[in-house]
């Protein structure tokens, strides 16, 4: 890389952002066509219960389905969904297909009625004003009840906190809605929110767990989350449970679910089905 300095510099650094902004460009359209044409999928990876491990909840969660990429991880394409507004119809998607499914799985008899549904909402989707009209639409077309939906949000919607996002909360609360508080740990926020936002989760970041039980910080944090969740009556999940020796820690320390690659990966539909078939007969044999 060339020193900063003589002209020829300078107009390096021109093309390079000049690049990447072309890039962005080039990506927002696919992004807009990939709407169009209905690229994009969902997955759904198993959460359980730490004890006894009976199904909880699926999350759902979106990938792009790329002619020549493949299938593009929604980290990939998330944000720039965000910079540009697209993350408004492309949630309105996820919604009413993760409600679609799960109530064709629940006719199926291939879970209970109380097994969640959990889908990912960005900060962004609390500005649409219309976001409460597209849930009860998804509901109501799905058939699928308020009670086994699980909004999850990051903690950067509380940087928004008080004039829209609290009484959008409460309205999705009072519907029935459940609102889960995603990468708990990672954000900026105050723990006053946590008294005053009608949450009903915690999910611990993957973050503190990966390293559990051998990292003296991760556990403190850890078992400090788990507390903090009981004494507000918060449920908990803990995120990225990859090994056993991670499982029987928060097991022991009260940690009520679990979500990780120990259990599961996130599935494709297809795949989902087969996972909740088998999982059934396990459940009614176990
Ligand atoms: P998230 O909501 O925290 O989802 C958990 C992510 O961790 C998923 O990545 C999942 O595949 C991954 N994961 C689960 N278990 C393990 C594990 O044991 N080990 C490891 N290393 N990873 C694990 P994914 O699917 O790539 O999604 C990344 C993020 O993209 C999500 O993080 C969420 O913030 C966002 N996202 C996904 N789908 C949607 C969506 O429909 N709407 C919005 N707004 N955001 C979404
Ligand atoms: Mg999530
Ligand atoms: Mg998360
Ligand atoms: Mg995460």
């Amino acid at each position: 890389r060339a020193k900063a300095g003589g002209g020829g510099t300078f107009d390096f650094y021109t093309e390079e952002l000049t690049a990447h902004a072309f890039e962005q460009v080039l990506l927002e359209g696919s992004l807009r066509q990939a709407l169009a044409t209905h690229a994009f999928v969902l997955h759904y990876q198993p959460q359980l219960e730490l004890n006894g491990e009976r199904l909880h909840g699926l999350e759902a969660l979106v990938r792009w389905q790329h002619p020549e990429l493949g299938l593009v991880a929604p980290g990939k394409f998330i944000p720039l969904a965000e910079e540009s507004g697209l993350i408004v119809p492309l949630g309105r998607w996820v919604l009413a297909e993760a409600c679609r499914q799960m109530a064709e799985w629940r006719d199926a008899g291939l879970l209970s009625a109380e097994t969640m549904m959990c889908v990912n909402l960005s900060t962004k989707q609390f500005a649409d004003q219309e976001l409460l009209g597209v849930i009860q639409r998804s509901l109501r077309e799905s058939g699928l009840d308020a009670g086994q939906l699980e909004l999850e949000v990051t903690e950067s919607v509380m940087m928004r906190a008080s004039d829209q996002v609290i009484p959008q909360l409460e309205r999705l609360r009072a519907l029935g809605i459940k609102v889960a508080l995603d990468d708990f740990g990672t954000g900026y926020s105050s723990l006053s929110y946590l008294k005053r936002l009608p949450f009903t989760k915690l999910k611990i970041d993957r973050s503190f767990v990966s390293e559990l039980p051998e990292d003296a910080s991760d556990v403190a944090i850890t078992k400090a989350i788990i507390a903090l969740a009981e004494s507000l009556s918060l449920d908990v999940l803990a995120e990225g449970v990859e090994t056993a020796r991670q499982r029987d820690f928060l097991r022991v320390h009260g940690c009520r679910l679990a979500q990780g690659f120990l259990y599961s990966r996130p599935l494709a539909a297809v795949e989902c089905e087969r996972y909740l078939a088998a999982f059934g007969s396990r459940a009614v044999k176990g």
